[in-house]
C-alpha cells in the first residue's frame, strides 16, 4: 500500500481541483439526503390528511411541516396559508393532493440538484485523475529514456510497454474512482447515519446491519472477477502476440508453407481465451445479483422491524420514517458495494504502482560525472580497456589501448564476435569499460558531458534502424529545426551516395519509411543511417561496419565521398573488409577482444599474419564474383 504514496507529489499540482471536487460531493450528498426526507412529509401529509377526514370538520387542521418550512422558505410561497380555512371534505383532499405534488416537485428538484453536483465531482475528480494519468505516462517515458542500454538488455519490450500503459492506467483507475466513492461513501454515510439516528436508534441498526456485509461479499466477488479478468487479459495478450508474430514472419511461414500448422496453433490459443472469457463472464453476472440480494435484504428488515415498531407505537415512528429509510438504504447501498470493489481495485493499484516505482527507482548506470571538456576537438585514447558484458558475463575486450589523434582514422577490422562492436558502443558510452580508460582529449570519457559527447558524435550502428518516418526526417533526425535543413539533408545525402536512390522514388525525400512504407534493400538503409550520421558535421565519426550490405564499387563512391568530410575529423572506421580499411591512418586487428596485430595497411601486409591472410582471401573473393 505504502508504493501508493508515490503519488501524492502528483495530487499537489490539482489540489484546488481535488478541494472543489470534495465540495461537489458534500452537496450532491446534502441533496441525496433530503430526497428521502421528502418521501417521508408527503407519506405524513397524505397519511395525517385521511385522518383527519374522521374527525368533525371545524376540527380539522393541517400544519405545514418545520423540514418544509425550511426547504421553501426561499420561495417566499406561504404554504401554511394554502392549508388553512374549513376543510370539508372536498377541500381536504385537494389541499392534501397539492401538497402531494408539491412534494413531488420538490423530490424532483433535490434529485435533480444532487445528480448535477454529482456529474461536476466526476468532471473534476475524474479529470484529475487523468491528468495525473497523463504527467505519470511522461515522468515515466521521460525516465526510460534516461536509462541505459544495461537497463534495456534486462526488460523485454513488453514489459516496459505494460508499465506505461497498463500499470499507469490501473493506478488512474484507482485515483479517480477510489477518491471519488471512498469520499462519498464517507459522506453520505454520516450524513445518513446522523438523520437515521435522529429518528430511530433501533431501527438505524437493523437497516445497516447487512451493509458490512455486502461490503464484504462484493469485495470477495470483485477479487474473483480481477482474478478471472488478469486471466482474460493475459490470454489476450498471448494471442495477439501470436498473430502479430506470424504476421512479421508472414514471409517464412508462405515459404515454408506452414499456414495450416499456424491456424491450428492460433484456434487452440482463441479456445482457450474463450474459456477464459466465458469463466469471467460467469463472475461478471454475479455482481449485481448479489448487490440486489442483500439490498432486498436491508429492505425486508427495514419493513418487518419498522413495521413492529409502527405498531407497537410508542417509538413515534411514522409510515413516512418507513419509506425514508427504505430509500437510505438504496442509497447507501452503492457506496459499501463500492468499498469492495475498491478495496480489491486499490490493491492492485498498489502493485501497480510498484512496478511503476521500481523503474522510476532505476538509476541509470550512464551519467555525466563532469563536465570538464568545454569543447571536443576529438582524439580517442583507450588505456588498457577490458569490458565484460554484465548479462552474459561475456568478456568482449581484453586489454585493448590505442589513440587516435585528431583529425585521424583509425580502422578496427576482425572477425565476428572479435569485439569491434563493443569498442564503438564503448566510446558512445553506451556501456562503461569494466577494466582501463576511455580518455577524450585527454579527459576521462565520465568526466566528459554526455550531451556534449553525443552532439559531437556521428554514429552508423551496425544494425541499421530508420524510424517509420520520412526519409527526410530520418536524416535530419539529430539536426536542430531550421531553414537550412533540406540542404544539408540533401548535401547528407549525397556524401553518403543515396541521393540518386531517393530522387528515383516518386516522392523523394517525403518517402515514407517502415510499416506501410517503402522498404528500403540493406544498401540504401545504410546509406540513409550514413547520412544521418554525418549530417550535423561532427567532431567524430564512427561508423560500425557501415557498407556490409552494399558492392565494393559502391563502398568505393562512399568512401572517397566521405574522405572529404572525414578530413580534418577524426574517424572510426569498423569494417570487416579490407578493401575499406587500407587507406586508414592506423589498423587495429581484433581477436577475441584483444589487439592482435596493428599499423598501417601496407606494415600489416608485410607482416603477413592474420591481415595479410584476410586480404588474400578477399582478393580471391573478389576475384571469383569478378
Ligand atoms: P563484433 O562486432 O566484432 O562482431 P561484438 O563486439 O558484437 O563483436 O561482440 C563481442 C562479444 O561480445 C561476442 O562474443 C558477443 O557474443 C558478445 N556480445 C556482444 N553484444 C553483447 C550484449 N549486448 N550482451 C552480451 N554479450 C554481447
Ligand atoms: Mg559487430
Amino acid at each position: 500500500m505504502r508504493s501508493l504514496l508515490a503519488v501524492l507529489p502528483y495530487f499537489g499540482r490539482y489540489w484546488g481541483r481535488m478541494v472543489l471536487g470534495i465540495a461537489f460531493i458534500i452537496l450532491s450528498g446534502t441533496f441525496t439526503v433530503y430526497t428521502p426526507q421528502v418521501v417521508r412529509e408527503a407519506f405524513n401529509l397524505i397519511g395525517d390528511g385521511l385522518r383527519q377526514r374522521e374527525l368533525p370538520v371545524d376540527q380539522r387542521h393541517l400544519e405545514v411541516s418545520e423540514r418544509l418550512q425550511s426547504w421553501t422558505a426561499w420561495t417566499g410561497l406561504d404554504l401554511q396559508a394554502r392549508l388553512d380555512g374549513p376543510l370539508d371534505d372536498a377541500t381536504l383532499e385537494a389541499k392534501v393532493l397539492w401538497f402531494a405534488i408539491f412534494y413531488a416537485g420538490l423530490f424532483l428538484v433535490f434529485t435533480l440538484m444532487g445528480g448535477f453536483f454529482l456529474f461536476l465531482t466526476r468532471q473534476t475528480i475524474i479529470v484529475v485523475s487523468r491528468h495525473i494519468e497523463y504527467d505519470l505516462k511522461n515522468a515515466v517515458y521521460t525516465h526510460y529514456q534516461r536509462l541505459d542500454r544495461a537497463f534495456y538488455k534486462r526488460h523485454s519490450t513488453g514489459d516496459l510497454m505494460n508499465r506505461i500503459s497498463e500499470d499507469v492506467s490501473k493506478v488512474r483507475q484507482f485515483l479517480g474512482p477510489a477518491v471519488m466513492y471512498i469520499t462519498n461513501l464517507v459522506v453520505l454515510t454520516i450524513m445518513i447515519v446522523w438523520v437515521m439516528l435522529g429518528v430511530n436508534v433501533e431501527l438505524t441498526l437493523w437497516s445497516l446491519a447487512p451493509l458490512p456485509l455486502l461490503s464484504v461479499a462484493i469485495y470477495m466477488v470483485s477479487e474473483t472477477i480481477n482474478q478471472r479478468s488478469m486471466a482474460t487479459q493475459r490470454q489476450q495478450s498471448r494471442l495477439s502476440s501470436m498473430a502479430q508474430e506470424s504476421f512479421s514472419g508472414i514471409r517464412v511461414i508462405k515459404a515454408y508453407a506452414r499456414e495450416g500448422e499456424v491456424i491450428k496453433r492460433f484456434r487452440q490459443t482463441a479456445k482457450d481465451y474463450r474459456k477464459t472469457s466465458l469463466a469471467q463472464a460467469k463472475v461478471d453476472s454475479l455482481f449485481m445479483p448479489s448487490i440486489m440480494l442483500l439490498v432486498g435484504l436491508s429492505t425486508v428488515l427495514v419493513i418487518f422491524v419498522g413495521g413492529i415498531l409502527l405498531i407497537k407505537g410508542n417509538d413515534g415512528i411514522t409510515v413516512g420514517n418507513l419509506a425514508e429509510f427504505t430509500l437510505y438504504v438504496n442509497k447507501l447501498t452503492w457506496p459499501f458495494a463500492s468499498l469492495g470493489m475498491i478495496t480489491s481495485q486499490v490493491q492492485q493499484a498498489a502493485v501497480s504502482m510498484e512496478r511503476i516505482n521500481e523503474f522510476l527507482d532505476t538509476k541509470p548506470g550512464i551519467t555525466s560525472q563532469g563536465d570538464l571538456l568545454p569543447e571536443i576537438h576529438g582524439s580517442i585514447t583507450f588505456r588498457n580497456v577490458g569490458f565484460t558484458y554484465p548479462e552474459t558475463g561475456i568478456e568482449a575486450l581484453k586489454n585493448v589501448s590505442f589513440h587516435v589523434p585528431v583529425g585521424g582514422t583509425l580502422a578496427i577490422v576482425g572477425h565476428t564476435g572479435s569485439g569491434k562492436s563493443t569498442v564503438a558502443d564503448l566510446i558512445c558510452r553506451l556501456y562503461d569499460p569494466t577494466e582501463g580508460e576511455i580518455l577524450l582529449d585527454g579527459v576521462p570519457l565520465p568526466q566528459v558531458s554526455l550531451d556534449k559527447l553525443h552532439e559531437q558524435l556521428g554514429v552508423v550502428p551496425q544494425d541499421v534502424f530508420l524510424f517509420s518516418d520520412t526519409i527526410a526526417n530520418n536524416i535530419a533526425f539529430s539536426l536542430p529545426p531550421g531553414p537550412d535543413v533540406q540542404g544539408s539533408v540533401e548535401d547528407a545525402a549525397r556524401l553518403a551516395q543515396v541521393h540518386q536512390d531517393i530522387l528515383s522514388f516518386p516522392k523523394g525525400y517525403e518517402t515514407l519509411l517502415g510499416e506501410r512504407g517503402v522498404t528500403l534493400s540493406g544498401g540504401q538503409k545504410q546509406r540513409v543511417s550514413i547520412a544521418r550520421a554525418v549530417v550535423r558535421k561532427p567532431r567524430i565519426l564512427l561508423f560500425d561496419d557501415p557498407l556490409s550490405a552494399v558492392d565494393t564499387a559502391t563502398e568505393e563512391a562512399i568512401l572517397t565521398g566521405l574522405r572529404r568530410l572525414m578530413q580534418g575529423r577524426t574517424t572510426v572506421l569498423i569494417s570487416h573488409r579490407i578493401s575499406a580499411v587500407q587507406h586508414a591512418d592506423h589498423i587495429l586487428v581484433l581477436g577475441h577482444g584483444r589487439v592482435i596485430e596493428e599499423g598501417t595497411h601496407q606494415q600489416l601486409l608485410d607482416l603477413g599474419g592474420q591481415y595479410a591472410s584476410l586480404h588474400a582471401e578477399q582478393l580471391l573473393e573478389a576475384a571469383d564474383q569478378g
